[in-house]
Order: C-alpha cells, then structure tokens, then sequence
C-alpha cells in the first residue's frame, strides 16, 4: 500500500471522487494486471471491469454521470478501500504520458491539495512518492502495466519518473 497524504476524514468530506461525467472517462481507475486477477479471485462480479482494464462504472441512481462499480454512495465511500487500484492510491497524483516522458504529475481539483500547495508537508510526501515510484520495484510494475500511464489534462507537473 503507499502512504496516503490525504487524512481519510478529508476525503469522507470531499465530493471529488469516485464519480465520473462520462462512462469512458480518462479519470476511471486503470487496473494492473495482478489487481484484475485479485478482484477475480475476490469474487467480485467480471462485469466490473472492462475491457480495456478498467473498472467499469455504473450510472449515478441519484443523479448525473457514473460512479465507481465500488463506490458505496450513501457512505460516501470505498467498498473495497483495504484493497483498492495502485491508481487509487496514488491519486490524486498521477502517472501521466506527454510527449513520450512519463511525468508525475497531481491532480489540483482536489481541494486537499490545493490548499497544501507550496506546504512542507507536501514537499516531503512528493520526495516520499518520487522515491518509490523510481525504485526498481516499482519501475517494474509500471513498465508490465503500461495501460496505467495515460495522458491528463490540466496537471500540475511534478517530475519525470525514470522509465
Ligand atoms: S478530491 Fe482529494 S480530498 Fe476529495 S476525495 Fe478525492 S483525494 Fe480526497
Ligand atoms: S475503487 Fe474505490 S477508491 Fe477507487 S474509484 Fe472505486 S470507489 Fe473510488
């Protein structure tokens, strides 16, 4: 699991996640192969993933867009929380493919992240994260997972990765 930076009350607050405008959207947790195997193996429904090794939304019984196939609306929670996507956990930074560079990069509608931009705190979780995403580890599972760098929009760039 990686270290969070986001304290779990902010995000039980927050309304920014697990919701989608769009059933295809790029912000849909990407899966690794190892993840889809585990859910497989976890029972949880095949018709919760796609086909392009994501987890397939479901349309919003209280409104407009999607939400996650996991996502408990009423609770305003993860179902699936102690064992949810890499993609997941990292966010609200994010592995992002621009001009043939593999750049982390962190998502500023968050609102946690908006508010600590410039913060120390900040600083030492993005060192904490740019040191495990470039150990070999996890260069690894990067380069055996390649449907998990993808190209966002509207960023904020934080370093390129060495893969
Ligand atoms: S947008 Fe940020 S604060 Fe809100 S739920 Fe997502 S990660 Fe948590
Ligand atoms: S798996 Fe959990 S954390 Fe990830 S999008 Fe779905 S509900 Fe949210």
């Amino acid at each position: 699991m990686i270290k969070q930076f986001i304290p779990q009350e902010a995000c039980l607050k927050c309304r920014g996640c697990c919701r989608f405008t769009q059933a295809d959207s790029v912000w849909l947790p990407c899966l690794l192969d190892e993840e889809i195997q585990d859910l497989l193996d976890k029972k949880i429904p095949a018709a919760t993933i796609s086909i392009n090794r994501r987890i397939q939304p479901l349309p919003n019984p209280q409104g407009e867009g999607f939400i996650c196939a996991f996502f408990a609306l009423k609770e305003n929670k993860c179902k699936i929380y102690e064992f949810r996507p890499f993609e997941c956990q990292l966010y609200p930074f994010l592995i992002n493919l621009r001009g043939g560079k593999v750049i982390l990069t962190v998502d500023l509608n968050c609102p946690y992240i908006k508010e600590k931009l410039g913060s120390r705190e900040l600083k030492e979780y993005t060192e904490y994260l740019i040191s495990l995403l470039n150990s070999p580890q996890q260069i690894r599972l990067l380069k055996d997972n390649p449907q998990i760098i993808q190209a966002y929009e509207e960023v904020l760039d934080i370093i390129e990765l060495n893969i």
